[in-house]
């Protein structure tokens, strides 16, 4: 069903087409950060998503480009599944890059659609699935949307349980680990059914800090589902995008991490920055973005004094 939605979208739309025939030749450099891989990938087509406005008179100013009735007329719309539209992504990171939009218009939120998205890894076994919150890469923060890739891709799917720090907690079928990933403070759920999932996520979701104004904790998500159980890598998150954004001259990078990119592949749409990127760079980057040592030591502990 999606290999033939992948072929055909490849042999029909020339952006998919040549956006994906691009991926197969894109310069990619690999970095160690505190003994975890990362991958950089020099991708141009990503410039739209690195650089996207997503600030709320933006974002109004604009047609939702999730919505169905915006789609380009070539963009295929797999709508066979519950409340959601399954697309090709035009502007892939993955050999097979998929975009799940929910049917309708409503803002991106986790809470409501973690269990839609536990269905999706289930359902999509070569994939891995991943969510973006409002502020934390999202580029359509409005419509609620995930999307997946294939599997083997991701340097943190192959090797998290060589990073295994400890179990945080464990419930009667699940736990959360931590990892030895600093300074990415990544919690990992292994959960056995859905519901053990739900009960860690929430406890976690409670947990993370929460800005003033903001509809969520600020977090990336990165699931799949493998050997019967689930796995669902939390990344909390402190701040959207890293100084280096922003910054002028030669410290400038145009890199705004999601949860691609702290699974261990970071995309840099601009040659400048794949040729300068260092681990050292990472390294900074995931120290701003991610939580401090502090903050990371509270969210545990209110995991555990909720679930001990
Ligand atoms: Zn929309």
């Amino acid at each position: 069903m999606i290999e033939d939605l992948i072929k055909e979208q490849i042999d029909k739309w020339d952006l998919a087409r040549n956006n994906y025939a691009a991926l197969a030749r894109v310069k990619v450099k690999e970095l160690m950060v505190n003994k975890c891989l990362y991958k950089v990938q020099f991708n141009p087509a990503r410039i739209l998503s690195s650089a996207a406005k997503v600030d709320v008179q933006s974002i109004k100013r604009h047609k939702c480009f999730l919505c169905a009735e915006n789609l380009p007329s070539q963009q295929t719309v797999l709508s066979a599944v519950d409340h959601y539209n399954i697309l090709v992504n035009p502007f892939p990171i993955f050999p097979k890059h998929l975009t799940i939009p929910d049917k309708k218009h409503l803002p991106q939120r986790i809470l409501l659609h973690f269990k839609d998205m536990l269905d999706f890894a289930y359902l999509l076994k070569d994939f891995v699935v991943f969510y973006n919150g409002p502020k934390c890469g999202a580029s359509a923060p409005d419509h609620a949307h995930f999307q997946a890739g294939n599997k083997d891709f991701l340097p943190l799917e192959q090797d998290w349980e060589q990073h295994k720090a400890g179990c945080v907690v464990q419930i009667k079928e699940g736990k959360i680990w931590q990892l030895d990933d600093a300074p990415r403070t990544t919690l990992i759920i292994e959960a056995k059914n859905a519901e053990a999932a739900m009960t860690l996520f929430i406890a976690i979701y409670d947990a993370l800090p929460l800005k003033k104004d903001d509809g969520e904790p600020m977090m990336n998500l990165l699931t799949w589902y493998d050997q019967e159980r689930w796995i669902i890598c939390v990344f909390p998150r402190a701040m959207h995008r890293p100084s280096c954004y922003t910054d002028v001259g030669d410290k400038n990078m145009l890199i705004s991490p999601a949860s691609v990119d702290l699974s261990g592949v970071f995309i840099t749409p601009l040659e400048k920055d794949f040729d300068k990127i260092t681990a050292g760079d990472i390294n900074c980057i995931l120290q701003e973005v991610c939580l401090s040592p502090k903050d990371i030591e509270a969210v545990k502990q209110k995991i555990k004094a909720r679930l001990l």
